[in-house]
Parts: structure tokens; sequence; C-alpha cells
């Protein structure tokens, strides 16, 4: 039996699993992101853990800011380990087997395609919703890389051109509104005018975190209500765009955003409402990835591989 190493690179956590080609997962692990100070010693790490559990057929790794085209991770603003990072190259050489490196949003979509919900569907969208915000694009039913390999940026779209400083040097971007830390900007500059009443008073602003803040706007919290109207209103100008430019059947959310499942998804559909053209408002909808709880992340990764591998072993 085939198995595949699918690695999964965020901004907060590495999440890693080995799977069969089915996509059940055997056995998984997860590290903090910031415990490495280099992508060798991340690397070195997995592979002293998984010592035992080799042979495997291939790697598949998401990250964010992956140019699919050179296999680095390029200028990633919300990891601390270089500029360029060859972390294909550094898998590959570890372990000695085929590996490949997609960008984390891509590889969400390549898992939705293959162990989720859009298998017959050929123009769907994933959007990653956690530190930073991804998007992966089927068009055509192929995923869209690009002319340099580093399509999908969603997150740096600009909606407010003299907004939010982003760390990738421009000023507005959608993810310094609705990726977590932004969520969390948006509620504490609510706190501080609100009366106090506020049921996230009673969290420490070390604490406050895009899950206390939906729990507590399910409790009709006013603060909490107000911070997810815009997250949603902002998140559903960001679909609307996509829709309305590419004609896309469903876009998928997923990430640690999206785990709070139907509150976000509602509330999303009602601002989107009237932002969609009117010939397409029926033909497209939002979904919450029914992969999400399942670490998509590192399914995705799977996929990419086995998409690749599994075609030459089989
Ligand atoms: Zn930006």
């Amino acid at each position: 039996m085939s198995t595949y190493l699918g690695v999964d690179i965020g901004g907060t956590n590495v999440c890693y699993g080995i799977s069969n080609a089915d996509g059940e997962i055997l056995y998984e692990n997860s590290f903090k992101t910031d415990s490495f100070k280099t992508a060798d010693e991340l690397v070195s790490k997995i592979h002293s853990d998984l010592k035992r559990k080799q042979p495997l057929a291939g790697i598949g790794i998401g990250a964010p800011s992956v140019n699919e085209r050179t296999q680095c991770i390029e200028f990633a603003p919300n990891l601390n380990w270089g500029d360029i990072v060859p972390i294909q190259k550094i898998f590959q050489e570890k372990f000695d087997i085929e590996t490949v490196a997609v960008n984390d949003a891509n590889a969400a979509a390549i898992g939705e395609k293959t162990y989720g919900d859009a298998p017959e569907m050929k123009n769907f969208g994933v959007i990653t919703l956690g530190t930073g915000i991804g998007l992966g694009l089927y068009i055509n039913n192929e995923v869209v890389i690009g002319a340099n390999g580093l399509a999908g940026e969603l997150g740096h779209s600009i909606i407010r051109p003299d907004g939010r400083e982003c760390k990738c040097g421009n000023l507005g971007c959608l993810e310094t509104y609705i990726a977590k830390e932004g969520i969390v900007r948006t509620a504490k500059e609510k706190l501080e005018f609100s009366s106090g009443g506020s049921l996230l008073n009673n969290i420490s602003p070390s604490e406050l975190s895009p899950t206390e803040i939906f729990k507590a706007a399910r409790k009709e919290d006013p603060v909490a209500l107000e911070v997810v109207d815009l997250v949603t209103k902002d998140l559903a100008f960001a679909i609307s765009n996509l829709v309305n430019i590419l004609d896309l059947e469903c876009v998928f959310l997923t990430g640690g955003i999206a785990k709070n499942g139907n509150l976000l998804k509602r509330k999303t559909e009602k601002h989107l409402k009237t932002l969609i053209l009117p010939n397409l408002r029926d033909k497209s909808f939002i979904k919450i990835s029914s992969i999400n709880d399942k670490n998509s992340g590192v399914l995705g990764a799977i996929a990419s591989i086995h998409s690749k591998v599994g075609i030459l072993l089989s």
C-alpha cells in the first residue's frame, strides 16, 4: 500500500499527516510554526518523528506564498524563515523521495476536488480563512497557477485604499480586516468605544480570538455581532468580485475561521445577496468545506502529491 506525507505549513501551526491514496489519515501530528527558526529545523524534526513510519511514496507540501514554478516559498508575510525558502528541495533532499510544493490555498482546492464536495465541479474557488487569506481556483477543471506561479493572493486585494497597513507593504488589503489578527483588531477598536457591557470585555486582550468573537456573537453580544457583520460584509465583497468576474458555481470556505460554520455562512450569504449580479445570483453558492474538520490542509497536500506520484505508480 502506498502512503503519502502531507505537510500543511501555516502562519500559526505546521500540521502533517500520513495517509493512504484514499485520503484516510493513518498518523498525524503538529507543531507551532514559530518554534522553528528555519525551514531546515522543521524538516529535520518531521523527519526524525517519521523515521519508523517510512517508506513513503511521496510528499506534498502546502504553504503560503509558494511559487509553484520555482517550488520556493517567496516573501511569505506570515513566516519568518527568510525571503526565499526552497521548501520542496529541503524536504526532497532530507527524505529522498518525490516531493511537490503547492500554494496552501491551491492545496485546499485540490483537496476539495479529490476528497471533498467538488469532484464534479469544473469552476470553483476555495478561500482559506486563517492567519492569512488565500484563494485556490479551478477554472475549466484546472488549477490556476498564473504566469509567475503566484496566482490567488486574494488576501492582498485592496478593499480600502487608505486602510490598515499590511505585512506585504500595501495599505487596506483584505486580510488586514478578515484574517485572524484583523478580526481581533476590529473587535479591540469596537470595544474601546463600547459602553463596557460586552462579553468580550471578560476576555483578556491577548486571549481574544475569532473563535471567542463568533462565540459571543452567537450569544447576541452587540459588539461581537457588529464585528461579525463587518467581517462577513468584507468577505462577501471579495466573493462577489470573484463570482462576478469568473462565474464560479461554488465558493468553499475553509481554514480556522471557517470552523465558525453556520453563522459565518449565513451572514456572508445575507450580504452577498445584492452583490452578485442578478443573472448569476441563483447559480452560485457558498459552502463551508466538508473536509475542513478533517484537516483539509494536510489532505490537500496529500492530494497534490498523489495526483502527481499516484499516476506514476498506477
Ligand atoms: Zn497585503
